[in-house]
C-alpha cells in the first residue's frame, strides 16, 4: 500500500506538510506506522500543488524513493501552497514502474491518488468499461491510472467529487472486481477521499484540513474515517457518509445513502453539507 495525503489551508511551504511532521509522508516512505500491505514506499513518489490564482496544479514526480531524491528537500522548502496532494508509492505486482506511474495523476484542475490494488490486474480490467480514448490517455499501465480514468469520466459527466469516487467503487465492485480502493481527490478547493480497504484519517480545525493514510504526528485531533466511507471536505465543511453496499444497487453519481455530517467549522455560516 502506498501512503497519501492532501492538505487545504493557509499557504505553507510544502515541507511543512510533507517533510517536517515527525511521521510525515517523507518519513512514511521508509517507516510507515500503519501500513498493512508492503513495508516501505520506495517505488517513486509525487507531489501535486496549487499556486494561488491558477486552477491547474503543478506536479513533481520521481521514480526514486522520496528519501533518495536530492532535489525534493530544497523544492519543498521554498515552494508554498494552500492546497497539496502527495503520495509515496509501493508498487503493486504487475504494474508499470517509473515516474509516470507515480501518483498524483492529473487532469485539468484535478489531482488523484489511489492507495490500494485491483485484484487480478490487468485481466480484471476486462470487466470494466473504459472508453478507448481514455485507455490510450492513461499515464501508465497501472491499476491506479485505470481507476483514475473511471473517476475522471464521472467527473467530466458532472458528478461531484465524492460521488465520482463512490460511483467508481460501486461500478468496480458491481462488476465482481475485488481489491482495495482508498482514493484521494483534490481540486484546489476541496478534498474527497474513500476508506475502502486501508486506513484513512483526517485532522481539521477552523483554518485547515488534512486527510491522510495515517497521522503524521501524535496530535489527538487526528480522527479515523470508518471503513467503507467517503469523506468530502472544504475549508468550511466536512462530511463523512457510507459508501454504497458493495456489489449491489444501481450505479450512478449521487447514489449514496444519507450520511452523517460533521458540523461546519470555523467562521462559516454554511448550513448545507457540500454535495457529494
Ligand atoms: N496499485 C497502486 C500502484 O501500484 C497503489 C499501490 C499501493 O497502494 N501500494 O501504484
Amino acid at each position: 500500500m502506498c501512503r497519501h495525503l492532501a492538505y487545504l489551508g493557509p499557504a505553507v511551504p510544502l515541507a511543512t506538510v510533507l517533510i517536517d511532521p515527525p511521521h510525515g509522508l517523507y518519513r512514511q516512505s521508509w517507516a510507515p506506522r500503519m501500513q498493512q500491505h508492503g513495508t516501505v514506499n520506495a517505488d517513486g513518489f509525487g507531489i501535486g500543488w496549487y499556486a494561488p490564482g491558477d486552477p491547474v496544479p503543478a506536479r513533481y514526480r520521481r521514480s526514486v524513493p522520496m528519501w533518495s531524491d536530492p532535489s525534493v528537500l530544497d523544492l519543498a522548502r521554498v515552494t508554498s501552497s494552500p492546497a497539496v496532494l502527495a503520495a509515496v508509492r509501493c508498487a503493486t505486482t504487475g504494474t508499470a514502474g517509473g515516474e509516470a506511474a507515480a501518483a498524483p495523476f492529473s487532469s485539468g484542475p484535478w489531482l488523484f491518488s489511489h492507495n490500494g490494488a485491483m485484484d487480478g490486474w490487468p485481466q480484471a480490467a476486462d470487466k470494466l468499461p473504459v472508453r478507448a480514448g481514455d485507455l490510450l490517455a492513461m499515464e501508465a499501465l497501472v491499476d491506479s491510472a485505470f481507476l483514475w480514468a473511471m473517476v475522471a469520466e464521472r467527473l467530466r459527466a458532472g458528478a461531484a467529487p465524492g460521488a465520482a469516487l463512490a460511483a467508481t467503487i460501486e461500478a468496480v465492485q458491481a462488476a465482481g472486481v475485488t481489491g482495495r480502493f482508498n482514493f484521494l481527490l483534490a481540486d484546489g478547493h476541496s478534498i474527497a477521499a474513500t476508506a475502502c480497504g486501508d486506513s484513512l484519517w483526517y485532522r481539521a480545525d477552523s483554518q485547515s484540513v488534512t486527510v491522510a493514510s495515517e497521522p503524521d504526528d501524535e496530535d489527538a485531533s487526528w480522527t479515523p474515517v470508518p471503513e467503507r466511507h467517503v469523506l468530502t471536505a472544504t475549508l468550511s465543511d466536512l462530511d463523512i457518509r457510507p459508501l454504497p453496499a458493495g456489489g449491489s444497487g444501481p450505479e450512478g453519481p449521487g447514489v449514496i445513502p444519507p450520511g452523517s455530517r460533521v458540523p461546519p467549522r470555523g467562521n462559516t455560516d454554511a448550513t448545507e453539507g457540500i454535495p457529494i
